[in-house]
């Protein structure tokens, strides 16, 4: 009997999963295989709300598999060691795993290449599973990788898609391989509103977004007190929903939502591929500007006021605590913050970057990283220095207060625009409102990141 393995990681789907498909093809059973590997748990990555949100992830794939005759493996350890157990103990000819763009995830392939190549197995690498275009794809004339998101945009457009890949009917999963119980959910750290993960959420989610929010994404993409836009960013992590899908589906719907949805996932894939050519950048910066960071040790209250949603402005407050009570925050929310640590608060961008990747369920190495490079003007932008000003963010894009109010209950008794600068209010007023004062004077802080990039205020 012919038998391959499929290696699940970030693609926790059974809808358009070319890795799981060409193993069926090639074989009489499959041995679908998720691999808990301490190295990811040890490197902070394995964050609470992420956990939980794989759990559902993992309990929804094996339960569709067992729907279709089959069942998930779920084997802990290091992911090489294991994959090369469950390959002998089923007598398997061959692995399929999706390819990934971090440092860990080309290391893991290559070792994993050549282990099974050691003992006579092959490895088959897909491509355009957890992107839409894989990295590499399309490059400029004179570098590996594009810098600049407008050209990459272009080419991204005007590269063909692969076709979208069914469900498979019927999964044979051979007897004699064991596994795992899925670990059980713990619960400590986890956001007090994070979603349910799993495709089957995922999948009922998309079919509404495309029924009811799709059309509109334009216009609203940037309210913050609408939050309309899909919040398919944790199942797209995760893979439980599939980009190529995505944007196949996007594009057959049309119109002006549509065309400006697509736009971010190439702006994700954009991201994908800079990591891919440079997996330093998730930790050092791409274009330094010779920043001398404020950090931990010279700025503690400061960052503890922007963790925990008490700078005194707002906008940033209420995003911040949004953060921790749903473990996701809002595109434009993440802008501000981040433009408001880094360039307002001159604090070095990794410590912000951290913190959203402890709390983010979304938290991702390429989008995050390099997002947050973006904002700090070290990474893709061509407007390096520009600053997000809080007050003026927050009347644009929350301007009846919507927002604020949601997350912020001590302003609710403060109407916009005020609410967006409770400071001006009379003195009488502020007392009774318990909210801080501004840790920093909005000025000052333009003066001295301005000074420190060598530009007059
Ligand atoms: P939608 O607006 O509905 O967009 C659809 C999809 O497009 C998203 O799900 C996402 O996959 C992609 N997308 C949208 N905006 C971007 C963007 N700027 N860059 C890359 N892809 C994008 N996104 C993550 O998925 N993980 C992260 O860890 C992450 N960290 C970020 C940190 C900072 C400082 C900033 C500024 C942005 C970060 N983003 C991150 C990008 C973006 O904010 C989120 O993808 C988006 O807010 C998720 O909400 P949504 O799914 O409703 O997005």
């Amino acid at each position: 009997m012919h038998i391959s393995v499929v290696l699940f990681t970030a693609d926790l789907r059974l809808h358009d999963h070319p890795p799981l498909r060409a193993a069926l093809d090639a074989a009489d059973a499959v041995v679908p295989l998720f691999v808990l590997d301490p190295a990811i748990e040890e490197s902070g990555f394995a964050a609470p709300n992420r956990r939980a949100f794989l759990h559902d992830c993992l309990a929804d794939l094996d339960a569709s598999l067992r729907e279709r005759g089959g069942r998930l493996v779920v084997r802990r350890g290091a992911t090489v060691d294991q994959v090369c157990r469950v390959v002998t103990e089923a007598d398997a000819c061959e692995v399929h795993v999706s390819a990934g763009h971090s440092a860990f995830a080309m290391h893991r392939e290559e070792r994993l290449r050549t282990a099974l190549e050691r003992s006579g197995r092959r490895l088959f690498v897909h491509e355009a599973v957890t992107v839409a275009v894989p990295p590499g794809t399309i490059t400029p004339a004179a570098c590996d990788h594009f810098t600049v998101f407008t050209p990459y945009h272009r080419h991204w457009e005007g590269t063909p898609l692969r076709a979208v890949v069914a469900a498979p009917g019927r999964v044979r999963v051979p007897d004699e391989v064991g596994g795992e119980e899925i670990p059980p959910l713990t619960g400590t750290g986890v956001s007090p509103a994070l979603p349910p993960g799993g495709e089957g959420s995922a999948r009922a989610q998309a079919a509404a977004y495309w029924r009811d929010g799709l059309d509109a994404y334009d216009d609203t993409r940037d309210d913050l007190g609408a939050d309309a836009t899909s919040r398919f960013s944790a199942p797209l992590h995760f893979g439980t929903l599939s980009p190529v899908e995505l944007v196949q589906r996007a594009r057959r719907h049309g119109g002006a939502g549509a065309r400006s949805f697509v736009r971010q996932l190439a702006w994700r894939d954009f991201h994908r591929q800079v990591l891919a050519a440079r997996p330093s950048s998730a930790h050092t910066e791409l274009r330094t500007r010779h920043d001398h960071w404020r950090t931990e040790r010279d700025a503690r209250a400061d960052i503890d006021a922007w963790r925990e949603g008490r700078t005194g402005y707002p906008v940033v407050d209420a995003a911040m605590r949004q953060l921790r009570e749903e473990g996701w925050m809002h595109n434009r929310a993440r802008l501000l913050t981040a433009s408001f640590l880094t360039k307002t608060l001159y604090i070095d961008w990794r410590v912000g970057a951290a913190h959203f990747l402890h709390w983010l369920v979304d938290g991702d190495l390429a989008n995050n990283q390099l997002n947050w490079q973006w904002m700090a003007g070290t990474g893709t932008d061509t407007r390096p220095h520009r600053v997000l000003n809080p007050v003026t963010q927050g009347k644009k894009y929350d301007p009846s207060g919507v927002y604020v109010h949601r997350w912020v209950p001590e302003l609710r008794g403060v109407a916009a625009p005020r609410v967006h600068e409770p400071w001006r209010l009379p003195g009488l007023d502020r007392a009774v409102l318990a909210y801080p004062e501004p840790v920093v004077d909005l000025a000052e802080g333009l003066e001295r990141f301005r000074r420190a990039r060598g530009k007059r205020p």
